[in-house]
């Protein structure tokens, strides 16, 4: 029969019988070279009822096996489970009884066994694995070809027909070509476990801050989930209808307290902006009632100088006019009148040196020459020049002058400040006309005080009546002239000395000016701190 065979399946089949009836009659060693010579050349072919002949073959060398542990015969059978692997020889609905007659006599076998055949249990494993995913594929392709499927929903991957097998939990996935020329098919098993963890959840972690929990359920599952209303459902490809993601936070209420404390924070926020702005509010509105009153005040001091200027001038002018016509004839009035001029004129060169110190101050272009200084002297000398003023106007003139007080200051410039205290002490005293000048040391400072027993100021004026401008209240406007400078040019003379000014006042009871200026030593010229 093999002589005369023509094909392969013929000498297969010749190859099959010869090595059969070999092995009825005993001759072991004889069949088993037979069975290789079928297992090595003729494994994949198949006989006339679609059974391939290595497995005639393996159930053969089984039988032998049993009895003889010749490793040529184990080394056939582990070929056999090698080229079922690799997909050399088919498998067929009758391979998985093979494989139990394998696994049968292996584990009867076990112990006798040379080590090298101990991958035996795991080929079995791989090719029952191949096995069922062979037969559910096998059963979607059936489906597929069988024309139940509707080829035009049929999803596409790269031009292949793509078919889900759905068995749980490991899905197939075939692609397939219907091309008539192209038989590629290829195919493949889905792992849902891996997909979930490596991928989806590890994709999903990267954008979330949230734990949640993920799975990949088929359509009746995610229908018997408990969902709650974050919980997303998605079909997991469209390649794969049948399967769905289930993505659920671990915490049903994770986004109340997401918006609960984005609410706080931006309540805070809120609540600082507001704050903010009416902070803002009301420091602009501060500075445009500070600059009105600003502007009020100097609308007030253009009238007032005018007026003070005017004033003086006006007598001047009349005292002159009336002793040039000729109408005064006596000598004691004509003196009267000469010194009367004198008084006037005195009056309007001090408003004069304060508007001008005041202009210069305030251009930032007042310079003070500081020397060492006899401040006994200085003060003295003011109060000779205003002495006879002062009489003259019903004034009693009390000083108390500590003499040879020196320390380093400007003459000119103290002695303005001086000048200005005494004339509001004379401008703002009414019935009580009593001015009281002292000068002293103590404690490394210099004290200059002028006190009056006039109308006073009230607490609240005590601070702004240093602005430049500024006025106390209408009641003294009325009663006397001025411009609102002479405190604004003392402190600031005062504090170009490193002093301060004090203020004592009593509405009617008086008001008492005390300039303290540090006290400097005054030795050869030189200016250094006393002691
Ligand atoms: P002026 O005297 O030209 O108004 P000042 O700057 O010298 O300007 O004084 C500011 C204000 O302070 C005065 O308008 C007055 O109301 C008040 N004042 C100053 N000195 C006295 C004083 N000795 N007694 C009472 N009020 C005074």
């Amino acid at each position: 029969a093999l002589k005369v065979a023509q094909n392969n399946t013929e000498r297969a089949t010749a190859t099959n019988g010869l090595a059969r009836v070999l092995a009825k009659q005993g001759l072991t060693t004889q069949a088993h070279e037979q069975y290789s010579i079928l297992v090595n050349r003729y494994g994949s072919v198949i006989d006339e009822s679609d059974l391939p002949f290595a497995y005639y073959a393996l159930h053969q060398l089984l039988q032998f096996a049993s009895h003889n542990q010749s490793e040529l015969i184990i080394k056939d059978i582990e070929t056999i489970l090698a080229r079922l692997k690799n997909g050399k020889i088919p498998l067929t609905e009758h391979t998985e009884l093979l494989l139990q007659d394998v696994s049968n006599w292996f584990a009867e076998q076990n112990d006798k066994m040379p080590t090298t055949t101990k991958t035996i249990p795991r080929q079995i494993n791989s090719i029952r694995e191949l096995l069922s995913f062979v037969f559910q594929a096998g059963n979607s392709l059936k489906q597929y070809l069988s024309g139940r499927d509707d080829p035009i929903t049929m999803p596409k991957v790269g031009g292949f027909d793509a078919i889900v097998g759905n068995s749980e939990p490991e899905p197939t996935l075939l692609l397939l070509n219907r091309e008539p020329n192209n038989s590629d098919l290829v195919g493949f098993k889905v792992n849902l476990a891996n997909l979930k963890n490596k991928v989806l959840a590890y994709a999903i972690k990267k954008n979330t801050s949230f734990d949640f929990e993920i799975n990949i359920l088929s359509r009746q599952q995610t229908a018997q989930m408990v969902n709650n209303p974050l919980t997303t459902i998605k079909e997991l490809s469209p390649v794969m209808p049948l399967w769905r993601t289930w993505i659920s936070p671990k915490d049903p209420k994770i986004i109340d307290r997401y918006i609960s404390k984005r609410r706080r924070v931006y309540g805070i926020a809120l609540i600082f902006l507001i704050a903010g702005m009416s902070l803002g509010v009301v420091l602009v509105l501060r500075d445009v009632s500070r600059e009105q009153r600003l502007a009020e005040l100097r609308t007030d001091f253009v009238s007032n100088v005018s007026h003070e200027l005017k004033t003086p001038l006006t007598s001047i002018r009349m005292l002159a006019e009336t002793m040039r016509l000729g109408r005064i004839k006596r000598k004691r009035e004509v003196q009267e009148y000469l010194s009367m001029i004198v008084n006037e004129s005195e009056r309007l060169s001090r408003l004069i040196n304060t508007v001008l110190d005041f202009s210069k101050i305030d251009q930032g272009k007042k310079q003070y020459d500081l020397q060492p200084t006899n401040i006994s002297e200085v003060v003295t000398s003011v109060i000779s020049v205003m002495e006879n003023t002062i009489r003259e106007k019903g004034f009693e003139l009390k000083y108390d002058i500590t003499p040879k007080v020196q320390t380093v200051a400007d003459a000119d410039a103290l002695e303005q400040a001086v000048l200005n205290l005494l004339s509001n002490a004379i401008k703002y005293s009414r019935e009580r006309k009593e001015i009281a000048v002292r000068l002293w040391r103590e404690d490394e400072s210099v004290y200059i005080q002028v006190a009056d027993k006039g109308i006073g100021i009230p607490e609240s004026e005590q601070k702004p009546i240093f602005e430049k401008f500024y006025r106390a209240h209408i009641g003294h406007k009325q009663a006397t002239g001025g411009a609102g400078l002479g405190l604004t040019v003392v402190k600031h003379i005062v504090e170009a000395h490193d002093g301060k000014i004090e203020l004592a006042s009593k509405v009617g009871e008086g008001s008492r000016f005390t300039i303290i200026l540090p006290q400097r030593d005054v030795d050869n010229g030189n200016v250094n701190r006393f002691r």
